[in-house]
Formats: structure tokens, C-alpha cells, sequence
């Protein structure tokens, strides 16, 4: 059937000024200070979702040492401030996070990904191709062993399942550890550095982000391959390699 061409013209307008709209509406989005009263809500949502899609090279990923430095947190996270983490046969729990984030780190730059180490306080709304929360867990129960992982109760964009699924298949595969996913926590499914409704201080909701528990430090088995490492790091890292080649943000060498 023949459109008249009128018709086709006024479409043509119109098609026109609804670019036209959402383009003006994307440059104000991006070029809005963050933080202003005056961006609403649904702008806010465009240019997250601009973020995730045109991120810049080299990829970026953010590791945060669970527990570290609690005593900064802000006010309005002031609950946690005395949240130092577990402690089993002379081990503290930060530690092992922590030099398995610095190993990590140390292995993702070797790749050419760039990496920010961040402490229990993230930068307000913190903006990274992912981020992991790397934490070690210990229970009375010396038994107890293995290792789980978690994103947002509900997934906060669509890249948080699959980043999840990569992380965990590389870590059980080089791990060896069993699956503790029956322990997956309330405050796991509802960690506070990825709640962006609630705080302030937490990762971006287009930036996809998982907590681990990368083992118990109070179960011999587990303490003995957390003690070195180079084996939890070495895991991640996989996984971490993999999700990034995934969204064609990684290449890896010959
Ligand atoms: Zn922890």
C-alpha cells in the first residue's frame, strides 16, 4: 500500500525531533555534575546505562578488601564501622582479603587491565567495567568449608548474572573448593556497597558487581589454600579474563 507522501514527510519530522529530544537529553545527562538536585531519576538511569556502554580502554576493574579501614565509613553507613571482619586460628579475615587483592591486582595489570583497589568505604557511586568485594569467611563450625558468591538480591543490570556465573564456574574449577551456597547470606544478597538505592557510597547500578566468599579461614582445608595467595587470586583472575573477553573488553595474548 502507498504511503501519501505528506504522510511520510510529517513521520520524517517527527522521527526528527524524537532524535533530536533524546539526543539533547543524553548530552544533558552526561554533562550534568553528579549530585545536582535538578537531574531526575529517569536521566540519571540513561546516563548509567551511556556509562556501561561506552567505557573507556583500557578496561577497568575494582577490587574491594572487605573490612578494610572500617572505621571511615561514612555517616550514613556508620553501623559498620566496627565491622573488622572474622578471626579464626590467629588469622583475620581483612588479611587474607587483602593480599589476595593486592596478588589480583598484580595479575590483572600484567594483563593490561587496569585495577582500583578500594577499601569498605566506596567512592560514591563508583563507575568500573566490574567490581569484586573479596571477603573470607569463618564459622564455629570448623567443618564448614567452601566457597559462594553473590550479586544484589534482585540483579541491578543485566550484566550481574553473567558475571556472577563466570566468576563462580572459574573459581570452583581452580579452586577445588566446594559450593557453600546454601550459607549465601542475608547481608551478602543485600551488601551495602551495592546498594545504590540506600547509600550514597556504593558501586554505580550499571556496574556489574559480586561478593565473594572465597573460603573459610577456620576450615584447615580452606585455610591452606587461602594461606597462599596466588591460589584464590589466580581464580578470580580467570574468571575475571573471561567475563571481560565475554563483552569484547579483553583479548587475551598468544
Ligand atoms: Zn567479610
Amino acid at each position: 500500500m502507498a504511503v501519501p507522501r505528506e504522510f511520510q514527510s510529517k513521520q520524517r519530522r517527527l522521527i526528527m525531533i524524537v532524535s533530536l529530544s533524546v539526543a539533547s537529553l543524553l548530552l544533558l545527562g552526561l554533562t550534568q555534575q553528579p549530585g545536582l538536585p535538578i537531574v531526575p531519576e529517569a536521566l540519571t538511569a540513561v546516563k548509567e546505562s551511556v556509562q556501561q556502554t561506552f567505557l573507556p580502554k583500557p578496561p577497568r576493574v575494582g577490587l574491594q578488601i572487605g573490612h578494610l579501614n572500617p572505621e571511615e565509613q561514612p555517616d550514613e553507613l556508620a553501623s559498620l564501622r566496627i565491622n573488622t571482619g572474622g578471626y579464626a586460628f590467629g588469622i583475620n579475615e581483612v588479611d587474607v582479603n587483602k593480599t589476595t587483592a593486592y596478588m589480583l591486582k598484580d595479575m590483572l595489570e600484567f594483563e593490561g587491565v587496569e585495577v582500583d583497589i578500594l577499601p569498605a568505604t566506596i567512592p560514591p557511586n563508583y563507575h568500573a567495567d566490574l567490581v569484586i568485594a573479596l571477603h573470607s569467611d569463618s564459622s564455629p563450625d570448623v567443618t564448614r568449608r567452601g566457597y559462594k558468591s553473590a550479586h544484589f538480591r534482585y540483579p541491578r543490570n543485566k550484566w550481574e548474572d553473567e558475571l556472577k556465573a563466570d566468576i563462580d564456574k572459574s573459581y570452583f574449577f581452580f579452586s577445588g573448593l566446594p559450593d557453600d551456597d546454601e550459607n549465601v547470606s542475608g547481608s551478602m544478597l543485600e551488601y551495602y556497597a551495592f546498594n545504590r538505592a540506600r547509600y550514597k557510597h556504593a558501586v554505580s547500578r550499571s556496574t556489574p558487581a559480586i561478593i565473594v566468599e572465597m573460603g573459610y579461614i577456620s576450615n584447615e582445608k580452606d585455610r591452606a589454600f587461602l594461606s597462599d595467595p596466588v591460589n584464590p587470586a589466580y581464580a578470580l583472575k580467570r574468571g575475571i579474563l573471561t567475563y571481560l573477553a565475554e563483552r569484547g573488553r579483553y583479548t587475551p595474548k598468544e
